[in-house]
C-alpha cells in the first residue's frame, strides 16, 4: 500500500477501506508516513468528506492507537465534552452536580488553544490544583469524593493527538468526519459508560450554522452508541460568549457563583439543563425529574461542597467563600461604550480573541498563559447602553494589550435602536431516535 495511492483516491472523492485506514494512522504514528502527506490527505478529506463507516473507522483506529482506559470504579460513571467556545465553564459546574447526587464524573479534559478555553487551564489557576494525575490516583479519587478532572493521559489517544497538532497548523480542523473522529476516539478511549455531548453552534464555535452542529452531532452520537456508549447531544448557543466572565480565574470565580445560585441567568440555565441531561442518561430519571435535583443541590451547597472536595482531593488550595487564592490582575480597565442603544450582537469569536490577546489565551501550543487575564462583560446581548457606559472590564498585567483587545472588543460588538430577539440558549436535543428541536 503507499500513502500517494490514498492521496489520490481522496482527491478524487473516493472511499477509503478499513485497511487504507489502519494503514494511515499506523504510519503516520511510527513516523513512516511524513507530516506533508498527511496533510495532503487531510485536505482532501476537509474537501471531499468521509462517510460514515470510513469516519467510524478513523475513530476506532485512534481510540485503540493507545490505552483504552478501564476504571474500577462502582457504578455509572458519566462523561460530558463540550466542542468548545468562549466563556464555557459549564465543565467546571456540572460535574459537581452530578457528582453531588451520587454519579460518577470520571472526566479527561483538555487545555484551551487560540480563542477557546480549556478546562485544564482554568483547573490550574486554583493554586495547586494537580491536572496530571496517575490511572491510580485518578481511580481513588473517582472512589472517595465520585469526581476528579483530569488531563488526558499521554497515552489515551495518541492518533488523535499527533493528528490534532497537525491539523491545527495546516489549515484542517473544520472538518466534520475529522472533528467527530477526533472527540469520539478521546470519548472512547475514556473510562465512561454514558457520554452527553454539548455542541456548540455559532461565531464561537467550530460549527458555525445549525444545520453543520446538527449533523456533527448526529455522527458523534452514532460512533458512541455503535461502541455501546449510550450517547446523547445538545446543541447550545455560541453566538455569544456564555455567561460573563471570559478567562481562568474569572471563570472559577464565575463557575463558584453559579454554584452558590448566585450565577448569570443564561449559565445557569445552560448548566442546569446540561447537568440534568447527564443524570437522566445515569438513569436518575426523567429530565424533568433531573432538573428538580439538579436545583435542590445548588440550594443546598451539596453541589458547592462536592467542587471543594475536588479541590482539595486533587491538592488545590480555595477557600470558596473568599476565592483569596485566585490570582489577580495588575491592570483592571474599564471599556467605555461610544454609542447608545441596544446590543444586538457580541460576537463570541472576538470577545475570546481580545481576551486570549490580554493573555488569558494560548496562540501556540507552548505559549504561557496568564491566569489573571480576561474580561467581565458588564452588557450583554439585548441590553440597553448609554454612550459613556461600562461596556466590560478588562484585567490584564500588559498595558501595551489594552488597545489592540479593546479594538476588536468593539469590533466585536453591534448596536440596534430596537430591542432584538431574545437569543435561544439551546437549539436541539440528538440521540439516537432522532433530533428534536427545542
Ligand atoms: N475538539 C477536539 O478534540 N477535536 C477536534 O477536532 C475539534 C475539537
Amino acid at each position: 500500500m503507499r500513502m500517494i495511492d490514498l492521496i489520490n483516491k481522496k482527491k478524487l472523492g473516493e472511499a477509503l477501506s478499513k485497511d487504507e485506514i489502519s494503514f494511515m494512522i499506523d504510519g503516520f504514528l511510527s513516523g513512516e508516513i511524513p507530516d506533508y502527506q498527511m496533510s495532503a490527505l487531510l485536505m482532501a478529506i476537509v474537501w471531499k468528506g468521509m462517510n460514515k463507516e470510513e469516519t467510524a473507522e478513523l475513530t476506532l483506529k485512534m481510540a485503540h492507537s493507545g490505552d483504552v482506559s478501564k476504571l474500577d470504579a462502582k457504578g455509572i460513571k458519566v462523561d460530558k465534552h463540550s466542542t468548545g467556545g468562549v466563556g464555557d465553564k459549564t465543565t467546571l459546574i456540572i460535574s459537581p452536580i452530578v457528582a453531588a447526587l451520587g454519579v460518577c464524573v470520571a472526566k479527561m479534559s483538555g487545555r484551551g488553544l487560540g480563542h477557546t478555553g480549556g478546562t485544564i487551564d482554568k483547573l490550574e489557576s486554583i493554586p495547586g490544583f494537580k491536572t496530571s494525575l496517575r490511572s491510580d490516583e485518578f481511580a481513588s479519587i473517582i472512589n472517595t469524593v465520585g469526581l476528579c478532572i483530569a488531563g488526558a493521559t499521554g497515552n489515551i489517544a495518541p492518533a488523535d493527538k499527533k493528528l490534532y497538532a497537525l491539523r491545527d497548523v495546516t489549515g484542517t480542523v473544520d472538518s466534520l468526519p475529522l472533528i467527530a473522529a477526533s472527540i469520539m476516539s478521546k470519548k472512547i478511549a475514556a473510562p465512561s459508560d454514558v457520554v452527553l455531548l454539548d455542541v456548540k453552534t455559532g461565531k464561537g464555535a467550530f460549527m458555525q450554522t445549525l444545520e453543520d452542529s446538527v449533523n456533527l452531532a448526529q455522527a458523534m452520537v452514532d460512533i458512541g452508541e455503535s461502541v455501546g456508549k449510550k450517547t446523547t447531544a445538545l446543541i447550545t448557543n455560541m453566538d455569544i460568549p456564555l455567561g460573563n466572565n471570559i478567562g481562568n480565574a474569572l471563570e472559577i470565580e464565575e463557575s463558584v457563583a453559579v454554584l452558590k445560585g448566585r450565577g448569570p441567568a443564561d449559565l445557569t440555565a445552560v448548566c442546569k439543563l446540561l447537568a440534568a441531561h447527564m443524570l437522566h442518561l445515569a438513569d436518575k430519571g426523567s429530565v424533568e425529574e433531573c432538573m428538580k435535583q439538579v436545583e435542590e443541590v445548588i440550594n443546598n451547597g451539596a453541589a458547592l461542597k462536592k467542587f471543594s472536595e475536588m479541590v482539595e482531593a486533587q491538592g488545590g488550595k480555595l477557600n470558596a467563600d473568599t476565592l483569596a487564592e485566585l490570582a489577580k490582575p495588575s491592570i483592571i480597565h474599564e471599556v467605555i461604550s461610544t454609542k447608545s442603544g441596544f446590543i444586538s450582537g457580541m460576537d463570541a469569536l472576538k470577545v475570546g480573541i481580545a481576551s486570549s490577546i490580554l493573555g488569558a489565551g494560548r496562540e501556540k501550543e507552548d505559549s504561557q498563559i496568564d491566569m489573571s487575564a480576561g474580561i467581565i462583560l458588564h452588557k450583554k446581548y439585548g441590553d440597553f447602553v448609554k454612550e459613556g457606559e461600562v461596556l466590560a472590564v478588562f484585567h490584564t498585567n500588559y498595558r501595551s494589550k489594552i488597545a489592540e483587545a479593546g479594538a476588536i472588543f468593539k469590533e466585536a460588538i453591534s448596536f440596534d435602536e430596537l430591542s432584538p430577539p431574545e437569543a435561544k440558549l439551546v437549539y436541539a436535543f440528538v440521540s439516537k431516535d432522532g433530533v428534536e428541536y427545542l
